[in-house]
């Protein structure tokens, strides 16, 4: 077997999987061809290192096509493993890019956010970092590996994409982990690219910040309802394996977030508490850990709010502190 032989994978007639490697956990995302004559679309870049870029120039030469084959790239989200490397291959392809025009308002705030947001996270009680640990702004800690492409057209919901022989694809607008991720229905195959949305394993960041959602797990939620409206023959998530029947991992999810918010709505029964207490005992973090202390609280407002509209739980705030109770 040559070197990059377990790179690639033909999932479907025409639609190559292409494993492109990450420095970070998950190590892979899976980003994909698809044929339509004699024209290449690719959905999603993998983020842009030389190991990534060296792994997709190999798989381009093992399946026989040349950059300029690919015309178009449409990217799910705007995410550094998604989007990453969206700017290099317009270059490189002269392909149109395309997302979602509420990705490319997250790419443009990303590039202005200096902190890691800590007058938000010090009022839902995450103590402040010591001298020099705080997280650097995403500029920063990204630096080479982000290079976001300015997009030629702006993906809406329902949109169908021809490729051409006979090929389309529809998006699916299903915001959550971000506002404007995009599912894409190939058509006529029934193959559906589901971004981070409906990964087969793990489930997504689904987080509350400031300027972002206002209801973000209401919205994921919500999304994956969407999908069960539509039917598919094949699922090709970014992260693990293709799988079939996405109704039944979309419900899966919707029933994991709604045990994961009852366990939140327990707590909040005892007393009242900030959202990063509740994260400290929802989720197996290090509160060293700035990192996953970030997340796991942003995770935590999500469901929070959510249990709020459902006017489960209330939202007092006192001394600079927000707390929630269960009502
Ligand atoms: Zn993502």
């Amino acid at each position: 077997m040559s070197e990059t032989a377990a790179k690639i994978r033909e999932v479907a007639d025409g639609v190559v999987e292409v494993f492109l490697p990450l420095p970070m956990k998950p190590t892979i995302i899976n980003v994909w061809l698809v044929r339509a004559g004699a024209t290449w679309t690719l959905i999603d870049t993998g983020m842009h290192t030389g190991d990534s870029r060296a792994t997709f120039a190999a798989a381009l030469a093992e399946i026989g096509i040349a950059a300029t084959d690919v015309t178009r790239i449409v990217c799910t989200h705007h995410h550094i493993d998604h989007f990453g490397t969206s700017a290099p291959y317009q270059q490189l392809t002269h392909a149109d890019v395309y997302l979602h025009p509420l990705e490319t308002e997250r790419v443009t705030a990303m590039a202005s956010t200096l902190g890691e947001g800590t007058d938000f996270m010090r009022q839902h009680g995450v103590p402040d970092a010591p001298p020099g640990r705080q997280l650097p702004p995403p500029s920063l800690a990204f630096g080479t590996v982000y290079c976001p492409a300015t997009p030629n057209h702006l993906l809406g919901d329902e949109d169908e994409i021809p490729l051409g022989d006979g090929r389309t694809l529809e998006v699916i607008w299903t915001p959550g982990h971000t506002p404007g991720h995009c599912c894409l229905l190939l058509r006529p195959d029934g193959v559906l690219f589901v971004g981070d949305h409906l990964l087969p394993k793990i489930t997504p960041h689904v987080g509350l910040h400031p300027g972002g959602s206002e209801n973000p797990l209401g919205d994921f939620l919500a999304s994956h309802a969407k999908l069960l409206r539509y039917e598919s023959r094949l699922v090709c998530p970014a992260h693990g394996g293709v799988y079939e029947d996405h109704h039944r991992r979309a419900r899966q999810l919707i029933d994991f977030h709604r045990v994961r918010k009852l366990d939140m709505l327990e707590l909040c029964r005892r007393r009242a508490y900030t959202a990063y207490e509740i994260a400290l005992e929802a989720f197996a973090i290090s509160p060293d850990n700035r990192f996953q202390v970030m997340a796991a609280t942003s995770e935590t407002l999500a469901h929070l709010e959510l249990l709020r509209r459902e006017g489960r739980i209330l939202r007092d705030e006192s001394d600079g502190r927000i707390r929630f109770r269960a009502r």
